[in-house]
């Protein structure tokens, strides 16, 4: 404003002797007027800072740029024709100076500067023309083309300035972003910033990290990282980790999580460095910009999974994972003469039951003493270890021979086998071991430990508290029970399953009363396989269940069938009764074939008491119930028959073939008998005498007063048809004859039970 009033009052001074001076007065005034307006506003606004501008203030200092423009133009139009041409060139200096200075003053504000060339240079150009003159003419066109690079120019720079102010903008908040981030990082993080100059002094040190170095807040560090890091690492300079750094820091690069442990007190810690040099535009290095990371308990965490990863952690022994390791050294480590090794696996005999009455926890205390009694036992070259459950095992490294592992197992066995003292109560405890040599049982580790474990399931069917070594004949059987695993699976598919039926005969009277179905199994290519070989296994597999249900179903259609009015027993293994699904299997049975219940008996072993007696006796009740006859097979060979046997009201009690067998040559297998004919008839039970072979043993029964017999005395188990045969041809006056007794015998056998029996009592009278 200040230059267009100057201006102003020199354009007035040089034209005045040519002009009408009271229309230069009103320009001047006017021009002077909007200068003011201007100049008033200015002063308004003085000191205080503008932080934006608006839209319309843009817009309005465009329209105040071209009426000033306006008011000059309107000047150079009214007065260039009429002075003389040496005040037309001041006036044209003037003009032109204006037009640029103007021009160029206003690029921060385009419009503005557009608006004030246009009005300017459309005045003085209207004013050229005025005068007429040619060569004003040409000065027309060149002010205009002045006038257009004026402003493209100011455009140009315009946009510059425009792009600088949004850079400059972009970088500020840049910058507001950069040190949020930071101060958040420095606040929450668990890394912490450093950052040193080439010599290694540190060129900014945060709160953070003066707490991470132990420097109290606001102090100096006047030393330089190494010689902090060199203070506080347990080896002084000479550390892994600090030779590691230092190798780091000398070849100028990039690197990462290099671990250093140092001291904290009294604990030590862990700490992680990764870092980055900081390069100038030569391409030298000048510093270090990094962070270091507290990993202590990332560190500890890791320890604790490798622990964990090799040792047991109840017992602090070794795991499966480090046994096996092991083994596999010991299998490598062969040298000449061959290293021997011994591997032994145990198995606490009674675990489950002292978990289930005495709680887990008396439980873990159990394993945890084997787990001290096997340590103090072995030497520290021989791995101890916990497989899981109360399964142990023992790698005996370097053994001389056979007969010091034997002689090792031995003690190892009776130390283990010492009842303890846990919780305040005597705790029995019990172990089995089974023995594979390494070398000899096996080349790798699963046949050792197969071996070794076949060789432990062989001591626990010896009876408990024993020790077997591995020997091939096991390995084979195993092999033999797998190939009848998996041919059973087939075989009820295939029809491969048959029945015989074995007679059973009254004592008294020689009658027939019933036959027992016996499963009979051919296989295409192991043969005939007796149910002792096969049965176990059906129950090991559960595969037990089909194969029962097909029994009865068979046993049911072949008595309604074929042997009209007689009475079937047919067998039921104590897995099969435990399921839930026995009692319909049985209805089914009943049912399809139409048989009446009452000529159905169950046989069963005392064995479905061992596990879980209240759903035997219930299952019993339940097919009781059916009116189903129940019979107690093997009877005497078990583990707590008396008991049951007054709790349950069985119909039939077989006796076992054992008692029998040995009723000629032993007095107490005699006395037995006895015993248990007479409880029965109590009782009121059915006695029935199994595995009857020889005249003589029916007779010592018939003087015992036993109801019926079943043996090959009187039939072999029979196909269906063969049975048939022996029914037709039955001779009931046919007993055989005792025959010869044993001399020193025969006096015993005059000692007739004086019991009351309800079964009837043989007619003929008592030899000898
Ligand atoms: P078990 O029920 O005690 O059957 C009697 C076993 O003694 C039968 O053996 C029979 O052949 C045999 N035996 C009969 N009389 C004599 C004899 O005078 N002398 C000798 N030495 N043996 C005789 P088997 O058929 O080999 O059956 C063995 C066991 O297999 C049966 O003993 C029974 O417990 C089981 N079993 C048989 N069939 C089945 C079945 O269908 N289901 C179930 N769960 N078990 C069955
Ligand atoms: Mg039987
Ligand atoms: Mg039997």
């Amino acid at each position: 404003m200040g230059a267009n009033l100057f201006n102003a009052a020199l354009f007035a001074l040089m034209i005045r002797s040519s002009v009408q001076s009271g229309w230069l007065l009103l320009w001047m005034a006017t021009l002077a007027a909007v200068c003011g307006v201007s100049l008033s506003a200015w002063w308004q606004r003085r000191g205080k800072a503008v932080e934006s501008v608006s839209e319309r203030s843009f817009e309005r200092s465009a329209w105040y740029a071209g009426l000033l423009g306006a008011i000059w133009g309107i000047a150079l139009m009214a007065y260039l024709p009429e002075v003389k041409p040496q005040q037309q060139l001041a006036l044209a200096v003037v003009g032109c100076g204006m037009m640029c200075a103007g021009g160029v003053t206003l690029v921060t504000v385009p419009k503005a500067s557009e608006a004030w060339v246009f009005t300017l240079t459309l005045g003085a150009a209207l004013g050229l023309l005025r005068t007429g003159e040619p060569t004003y003419m040409v000065l027309t066109v060149l002010l205009l083309v002045y006038a257009l690079v004026i402003g493209v120019a100011a455009q140009s720079a315009a946009s510059a300035f425009n792009a600088g102010l949004l850079a400059e903008r972009e970088a500020e908040r840049q910058g507001q972003m950069v040190s949020l981030l930071l101060r958040d990082f420095e606040e929450h993080s668990t890394d912490v910033l450093w950052e040193i100059d080439r010599r290694g002094a540190f060129t900014h040190v945060s709160k953070r990290l003066a707490q991470l170095l132990g420097t109290p807040e606001g102090e100096e560090l006047p030393q330089g990282l190494m010689s902090v890091l060199k203070h506080r690492s347990p080896e002084g300079a000479q550390s892994e980790g600090m030779l590691a750094l230092k190798r780091a820091l000398l070849q100028d690069k990039p690197f990462r999580d290099l671990l250093l442990s140092v001291k904290a007190g009294d604990a030590s810690r862990w700490w992680s460095i990764t870092a980055k040099p900081l390069v100038n535009d030569s391409g030298l290095t000048t510093g270090w910009r990094g962070v270091i990371s507290d990993v202590t308990q990332q560190r500890l965490t890791h320890q604790r999974l490798a622990y964990l990863a090799h040792y047991d952690s109840l017992t602090g022994l070794a795991n499966r994972v480090q046994l096996r390791e092991r083994l596999t050294q010991a299998l490598e480590a062969r040298g000449t003469p061959p290293r021997r090794s011994a591997m032994l696996c145990l198995d606490l005999d009674n675990f489950k039951m002292i978990n289930d009455s005495l709680g887990h926890s008396v439980g873990d205390d159990v394993l945890k003493l084997v787990a001290q009694r096997l340590q103090a036992m072995m030497r520290r070259s021989d791995v101890v270890a916990r497989l899981g459950g109360d399964e142990f095992a023992v790698l005996m490294d370097d053994v001389r021979s056979d007969e010091e592992v034997v002689v090792l197992s031995q003690r190892l066995l009776q130390a283990l086998n010492q009842s303890g003292e846990i919780r305040g109560r005597t705790v029995a405890i019990g172990a089995s071991m089974g023995i594979a040599m390494i070398p000899d049982h096996g080349q790798t580790i699963d046949e050792i430990l197969g071996n070794a474990d076949l060789a432990l399931y062989a001591a626990k069917e010896h009876g408990r508290a024993r020790c077997e070594v591995f020997a091939p004949w096991l390995g084979e059987r195993n092999r033999r029970l797998l190939s009848v695993e998996q041919a059973l699976r087939e075989a009820l598919k295939r029809g491969e399953f048959s029945l015989h039926w074995q007679p059973r005969v009254s004592v008294a009277k020689w009658e027939v009363l019933g036959a027992e179905a016996l499963l009979r199994w051919r296989h295409p290519t192991l043969g005939e396989l007796p149910p002792s070989e096969f049965i176990p296994v059906a129950e090991k597999t559960g595969l037990i269940a089909d194969i029962g249900a097909w029994v009865l179903e068979q046993a049911c259609l072949h008595a309604r069938h074929s042997l009209p009015g007689l009475a079937i027993s047919v067998n039921v293994s104590a897995v099969q009764l435990m399921r839930d699904h026995f009692l319909g299997d049985v209805e089914r049975a009943l049912m399809r074939s139409g048989l009446s219940p009452k000529l159905l008996e169950v046989e069963i072993t005392e064995s479905i008491f061992v596990d879980d007696p209240a759903t035997a006796l219930n299952n019993l009740h339940g097919l009781k119930a059916l009116g189903v006859q129940i019979a107690l097979d093997d009877f005497g060979t078990g583990y707590s028959s008396l008991a049951y046997l007054r709790r349950f009201p069985f119909d039939t009690l077989k006796i076992d073939r054992a008692f029998v067998r040995e009723l000629l040559t032993h007095h107490d297998a005699r006395a037995i008998v006895r015993t248990i004919v007479d409880m029965a008839n109590t009782l009121g039970m059915l006695t029935v005498a199994e595995g009857v072979e020889e005249p003589a043993q029916l007779e010592v029964l018939r003087l015992a007063g036993c109801g019926a017999v079943q043996g090959y005395l009187v039939a072999h188990p029979l196909p269906l048809v063969a049975l048939h045969r022996v029914l037709e041809h039955w001779d009931h006056a046919g007993r055989p004859e005792p025959g010869e007794m044993p001399l020193s015998e025969s006096s015993a056998l005059s000692e007739v039970p004086k019991i009351e029996r309800r079964y009837p009592r043989p007619a003929s009278p008592s030899p000898g």
